[in-house]
């Protein structure tokens, strides 16, 4: 079994849907196919899950008439056998208006779930829909009835065994019962909870439901198909030439994912850590090219450099005001702030009478936590440094761009090379 997620810019429009299409048709199956809700319509129905709670019919009325006549237009493009489709599309969309007609309650995070996974819905019914057009045997699967979840709506948490059963349950027989059936083709990002309602798994959560899946059929490999040809060594928009990395750990890619590389998130790598499944980045526009393969073996992970790059970062040095040393005390009176006003470390540097953090914060906050550290120590900051983190460093080259800098500090492991730069 292989599972395939297909994320928005893969279904974007008819063109993008034909050539996910055809690169479903060059595999042999069983196949499980994630997708999530097509181009930019989760963005839409969080447009419109806003109107709603504040009552603005006008704006309700718009945002739907817009997903409309986006996915109506997607059906009506890819072929005219499509009456089926348009009949169930039609259905489901007056479904979400009966349901915004109701007086929206004070869960709003109860409420966002039952609006926004729609897009997800309506997304695999079109591709399901357009395979079908193309001859491959394929079935439409519910995710609320497959993902079980926790009620902690717009983050609810895999209640992974129930999954597994469920799994079995829809998926594994029904290719077991078909030897005929080519693929499974299921939502992204949605759920359900032990009453049926359901819930989503958090932004760009469709990654990550490719993996549950994977996890709970013992997946040979995951495939996720992107705009990119795969992991890039540093992001494209800030430096120039970044370099493919060909295959990589999982180790070393949640490793890169905590230094702020948005590289695939550590919660779709673990599960498929835990049943050594390879996941594979590849280009769907170039979907013959080798791509990213993240993997167990650790062997290739040293075999070039990362660049990591986080701008606009503060940097908070703090030191006692009676002049003693910077201890465990003091740390953890330190952290209890930290953690109380939401700041985010990066990365620590401390001396007898000095202790320093690059970290991340909410702007609004930043008053209140110099104002609570200035009650026992005396506290410097500055809010605009850039941390460049430079992973396997052996090789690198520093980028031209931040030579003229001044280095803040400076710290190295064996594997990593930090710099806070103003
Ligand atoms: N459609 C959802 C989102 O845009 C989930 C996903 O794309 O992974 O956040
Ligand atoms: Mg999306």
């Amino acid at each position: 079994m292989i599972v395939f997620k297909f994320g928005g810019a893969s279904v974007k429009n008819t063109e993008a849907l034909k050539n996910a299409v055809n690169i479903t048709k060059t595999f042999e199956g069983p196949l499980v196919i994630v997708v999530s809700a097509m181009g930019k319509t989760t963005n839409s129905l969080e447009e419109l899950w806003a109107a709603y709670l504040i009552k603005d019919v006008k704006g309700v009325e718009h945002t739907l008439d817009k997903l409309y006549k986006f996915h109506a237009g997607l059906i009506a493009d890819i072929g005219n056998e499509t009456q089926r489709c348009n009949d169930v599309f039609s259905e489901s969309f007056n479904e979400l208006k009966r349901q915004l007609t109701k007086e929206p309650s004070e869960h709003k995070a109860f409420e966002y779930d039952q609006i926004v996974s729609f897009g997800e819905l309506w997304a695999t019914l079109i591709f399901s829909e357009a395979l079908k057009i193309s001859n491959v045997n394929c079935r439409w699967i519910d995710a609320r009835k497959t993902i079980r979840t926790s009620n902690h709506y717009q983050n609810a948490r895999v209640d992974w065994l129930k999954t597994k059963a469920l799994v079995n349950d829809r998926i594994i027989t029904r290719f077991k019962q078909n030897s005929s059936l080519a693929c499974i083709v299921t939502q992204g990002f949605i759920g359900h909870t032990n009453t049926g309602m359901t819930t989503t798994l958090g932004r760009e959560g469709s990654d990550f439901s490719a993996a549950i899946l994977a996890w709970a059929l013992e997946a040979k490999e995951v495939f996720i198909w992107k705009d990119v040809p795969g992991l890039l060594n540093a992001d494209p928009k800030e430096f120039d030439g970044p370099l493919k990395i060909d295959k990589i750990s999982y180790k070393e890619a949640i490793e890169l994912s905590y230094f702020g590389a948005s590289v695939i998130h550590p919660k779709t790598l673990k599960p498929l850590q835990n049943k050594n499944i390879p996941l594979r980045i590849k280009s769907f526009i170039d979907p013959e090219s080798s791509g990213t393969i993240i993997q167990s073996d650790e062997s290739s992970d040293a075999n070039q450099p990362s660049y990591i790059y986080n701008k606009n970062q503060l940097l908070i040095s703090i030191s006692p005001k009676d002049f003693s040393f910077i201890m465990e005390d003091h740390i953890s009176e330190i952290f209890n702030l930290f953690s109380k006003n939401g700041l985010k470390v990066h990365l620590m540097q401390n001396s007898a009478l000095n202790f320093s953090v690059c970290a991340n914060m909410k702007k609004a906050m930043l008053k209140n936590l110099i104002e609570e550290l200035s009650e026992n120590f005396n506290v410097k900051y500055n809010e605009n440094v850039d941390l460049l983190t430079i992973r396997q460093y052996e090789n690198h080259v520093f980028p031209e761009k931040l030579k003229k800098k001044n280095i803040l500090i400076k710290q190295r492991t064996r594997s990593t090379l930090r710099y806070v730069l103003n």
